[in-house]
């Protein structure tokens, strides 16, 4: 299998560090809003490398944070005249639901950095032991990052264009040795969260709580670094210091980054106020859609949102979800149950679509080419079954639809959700028809909420329902 590493800028041959298992750090939000969608462009995506490295066997173990202290969370907090506690943990609820809808599985664990400022004063100790940072008078700790001889390896960045570039900008009354120092840890303001430390009551900085998350719940080395292209410079930069000056190895394999969904080719962002929220889009299409119109582009690449693209998409994967739709119908009314020879020789026809998709899988997980796969073998399972088909038959073809859908994380059977006006509809229809004394209907009425899980009950007070 080729990832593309971000360290090495080539696609390299993956080879975990410990047979048939796969570790895997995806920076996350920082909870102070609801997502937008080009926050839900990593977790959709790195959702899927997981899913596919599972289809291959490998036992994955996947680790995302939530970003919990802040200076926007402080400031959504005041604005609202509410803790910062209480924005986090509510954005927090918020996403949890998004990636519900976008069928992003929950992490093996979920760390929330307030959680973790232990595990960050000590590994600020050890760094400022080791001649890797320094505290000053004021009480922030800054890394000395001239200390750590490799850094800028992954954004290729040569140390002394990065200090010409700060020297501009120095800031007098600045206590650092240096101006790429960056900040470990920082005295509070008045009316911020914080926590006692050696050096200050303060708060930890962005990327310290990343090595130490990554560091306690996945240890010294992983396979996978991964999130956005934005956070090659500085935050991954910085973790790769902090991590590497720590613990003496090497912190990362492999380094993934997502490109930018974009709008009229801008960067999609809040700053910039060009974004839809994962909520907006929900109100208008099923979350299905949004991630398969992610599916449709390379990771890599720059996406762009319109319109028109997400109408192709919801259209493509009705295509989809019709045939599967259309397989169990055969399936429920086939007349036949094993293989015809001819059948078995299409089945092995139609695993050179599965091969195909593997390929594109293999190949830095090139999900655009795997969709075409689906398409194919969604045009050959057309053109290859009907009434006459053995059940056996559709069955397998159907399998294999749903197998290679699984992967994208696209559910083929989504089960409709059962609305309250739709049940009371049906019951003022079987209340109707009882009326007309047409027993046989309002039967048939009972069984098909059944089949729905809905339970009906006949009481003095009238119908009532539940659900099963
Ligand atoms: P943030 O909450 O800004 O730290 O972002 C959380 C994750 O979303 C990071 O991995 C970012 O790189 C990623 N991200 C933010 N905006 C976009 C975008 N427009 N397209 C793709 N990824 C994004
Ligand atoms: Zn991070």
């Amino acid at each position: 299998m080729k990832v593309f590493n971000t360290l090495t800028r080539k696609k390299e041959e993956f080879v975990p560090i410990e047979e048939g298992k796969v570790s895997i750090y995806v920076c996350g939000p920082t909870v102070y809003n609801l997502i937008h969608i080009g926050n839900a462009r990593p977790m959709i995506v790195f959702d899927t490398v997981r899913r596919y490295f599972e289809y291959k066997g490998y036992e994955v173990n996947y680790v995302s944070n939530f970003t919990d202290v802040d200076d926007k969370i402080i400031k959504a907090a005041i604005e609202e005249g509410v803790s910062a506690d209480e924005i986090s943990k509510r954005y927090i609820a918020e996403c949890k639901k998004d990636m519900e809808g976008l069928n992003v599985r929950p992490a093996t664990k979920h760390p929330l950095a307030t959680e973790e400022i232990d595990g960050m004063l000590q590994m600020i100790s050890t760094l400022i032991e080791k001649g890797h940072a320094y505290a000053v008078e004021d009480g922030t700790v800054y890394f000395r990052t001239r200390s750590f001889k490799e850094y800028g390896k992954l954004s290729h960045k040569n140390i002394d264009d990065l200090e010409a570039g700060h020297r501009s900008i120095k800031v007098s009354g600045d206590l650092k040795e240096d101006p790429l120092d960056f900040v470990l840890w920082k005295p509070k303001k008045e009316g911020e969260p914080s926590w006692q430390s050696p050096w200050s009551d303060g708060r930890p900085g962005w990327h310290i709580e990343c090595s130490v998350m990554s560091k306690k719940y996945l240890g010294d080395r992983i396979d996978i670094h991964a999130g956005g292209e934005d956070l090659v410079f500085p935050h991954h930069e910085n973790e790769i210091a902090q991590s590497e000056c720590c613990n003496g190895v090497e912190f990362a394999k492999y380094w993934m980054h997502n490109g930018f969904l974009k709008i009229n080719n801008e960067k999609m962002s809040k700053s910039l106020g060009n974004f839809f929220t994962v909520r907006d889009i929900s109100a208008k299409y099923d979350l299905q859609v949004l991630r398969f119109f992610m599916l449709s582009a390379h990771y890599r690449s720059p996406l762009n949102f319109s319109d028109d693209l997400m109408e192709a998409a919801k259209n493509g994967l009705e295509r989809i979800v019709n045939c599967g739709e259309q397989l169990n119908y055969y399936a429920d009314n086939a007349k036949t149950e094993g293989l015809s020879s001819d059948e078995e020789k299409l089945l092995s026809e139609a695993k050179e679509y599965v091969k195909k998709y593997e390929a594109a899988m293999e190949d830095d997980f090139n999900t655009a080419d795997a969709i075409s796969a689906i398409f194919e073998l969604v045009k050959f399972t057309n053109q290859n079954t009907s009434d006459a088909s053995s059940k056996e038959f559709v069955l397998s073809l159907r399998k294999e639809l749903e197998t290679l859908c699984d992967v994208l994380g696209i559910i083929l059977n989504k089960e409709k959700e059962v609305l309250d006006e739709d049940v009371e509809a049906l019951i003022a229809e079987r209340q109707a028809a009882r009326k007309e004394k047409n027993f046989q209907r309002a039967d048939e009425i009972r069984d098909e909420l059944l089949n729905m899980g809905i339970i009906l009950e006949d009481t003095r007070e009238g119908v009532k329902w539940k659900r099963a």
